[in-house]
């Protein structure tokens, strides 16, 4: 195995390395996840990074992206994570990640005029419309109606987790468009406008005190007809195959090693005294050392990812397998900071006693989530027993 990069992918990485040390907001290095707190530093490197096309890196240059090959991507992604500069997927959002590509592919021309000049500008926020209080493992099972009225479809419905709906101009929405068709093939995608009269969002708090998530009431919302995405019906088969622009997961990768690392310089500075009399508890160096090797295990599936694609293969179930192993460490990375602080590990932001910039309580807290969202670990593990190992279903 030669993990180094060629003359040509170094090159790039220096030209990264060179444009975040100049123009990225010092305020938004550092890693930690809260960038929306410093809008104008983040609009102003979102605006810089568009200049570049960076913001949809896959993207074709024809739609404003950079068209970077999978190695690029790689180099891109890894740099951004170690220069702690905002991972790629905080800038452009799902809006780049998941929904313009959906666009890109089975969008008319209308379509694609309309919508991607605002979402790589960065003007037009979007959400996800999938998962309802009865759907969401099981997601051909939604209930949302959207009904052919003359030249408008009629939505009726609710929809719930929906990230960043408060804030988006756009939802692409999954809703039922035939009840008595088999439940994969009566469902179809819409984009619907969050300003239309008849949808309400209502917020919920996460336990890390963050508003990213919300409900969302649909009451006869009107949008017209030619707001339906491809094919009536087929909104499922293209749900499914929507393209992803991170799929390595390289960034978080580096990230976890870098938050090990925190807690390892954490752990020799204080020594047994002041703020963690547990930095030289024999458990805690242990599991220090536990999670740092968990990390470039961590980092070797992300490998294995990027190796796939990088010849043309589409990974699945070894996806899987990654975003199972990777979330599942976040949870003990975030677990061993908090019992490495004691005490001090529960203040937040702004305490003035707070260590590691009062990162590890938020860590703490939002990565609880990180094995429901994008697919529940029980899921990821039906996936690797069947498609992995090949065992029966049940
Ligand atoms: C932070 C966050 C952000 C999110 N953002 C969005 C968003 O923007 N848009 C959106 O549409 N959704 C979003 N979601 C919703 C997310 O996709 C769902 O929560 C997830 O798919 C699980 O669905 P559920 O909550 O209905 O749980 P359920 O599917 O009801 O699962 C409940 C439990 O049963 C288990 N289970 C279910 N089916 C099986 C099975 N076949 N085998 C074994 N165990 C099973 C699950 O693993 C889980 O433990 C978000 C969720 C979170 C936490």
């Amino acid at each position: 195995m030669d993990f180094r990069l060629t003359p040509e992918e170094e090159k790039f990485r220096q030209e990264v390395h060179q444009f975040i040390e100049t123009e990225c907001p010092p305020s938004l290095r550092g890693g930690g996840g809260n960038f929306f707190s410093n809008a104008g530093d983040y609009i102003s490197w979102r605006k810089k990074l568009a200049g570049k096309g960076w913001i949809a890196p896959a993207w074709p240059k024809e739609y404003g992206g950079a068209a970077m090959t999978v190695m690029e991507q790689f180099v891109y992604n890894m740099e951004t994570a170690r220069m702690r500069a905002p991972a790629p997927i905080y800038i452009g959002g799902l809006g780049v990640a998941v929904l313009g590509p959906t666009i890109l592919v089975y969008g008319n021309e209308e379509q694609k005029q309309e919508y991607i000049p605002g979402i790589l500008s960065g003007e037009d926020m979007w959400c996800q419309g999938f998962s309802e209080p009865e759907s969401g493992s099981d997601l051909a099972s939604l209930k949302t109606r959207a009904v052919r009225d003359g030249d408008d479809y009629v939505i009726n419905g609710q929809k719930i987790w929906t990230t960043l709906a408060h804030m988006s101009k756009y939802m692409l929405c999954l809703c039922r468009t035939d009840p008595d068709a088999p439940k994969h093939k009566g469902i179809s995608y819409f984009v619907v406008p969050m300003n239309s009269p008849g949808v309400t969002v209502r917020p919920l708090i996460n336990m890390a005190g963050g508003h990213e998530f919300n409900e969302v009431f649909f009451e006869d919302v009107r949008i017209p007809a030619k707001n339906l995405l491809g094919e009536e019906n087929r909104g499922w088969y293209m749900a499914v195959t929507t393209l992803d622009i991170e799929r390595s997961n390289i960034g978080s990768a580096v990230g976890q090693n870098q938050s090990v690392e925190d807690l390892i310089n954490f752990a020799k500075e204080h020594k047994g005294n002041g703020q963690s009399e547990l930095a030289v508890n024999p458990k805690i160096r242990t599991e220090l050392a536990e999670r740092l090797i968990e990390t470039e295990c961590s980092m070797m599936l992300s490998y294995r990812l990027i190796t796939m694609q990088n010849r043309g293969l589409i990974p699945n179930y070894e996806a899987s397998a990654t975003k199972l192993y990777s979330m599942e460490l976040n949870q003990r990375i975030a677990n061993t900071g908090i019992k490495l602080l004691g005490m001090y590990g529960q203040l937040g932001r702004g305490s003035k006693y707070e260590p590691l910039k009062g990162r590890l309580q938020y860590q703490y807290l939002r990565s609880v989530a990180n094995t429901i969202e994008g697919g529940t670990t029980e899921i990821q593990k039906n996936i690797v027993a069947t498609r992995g190992l090949d065992l029966p279903r049940e």
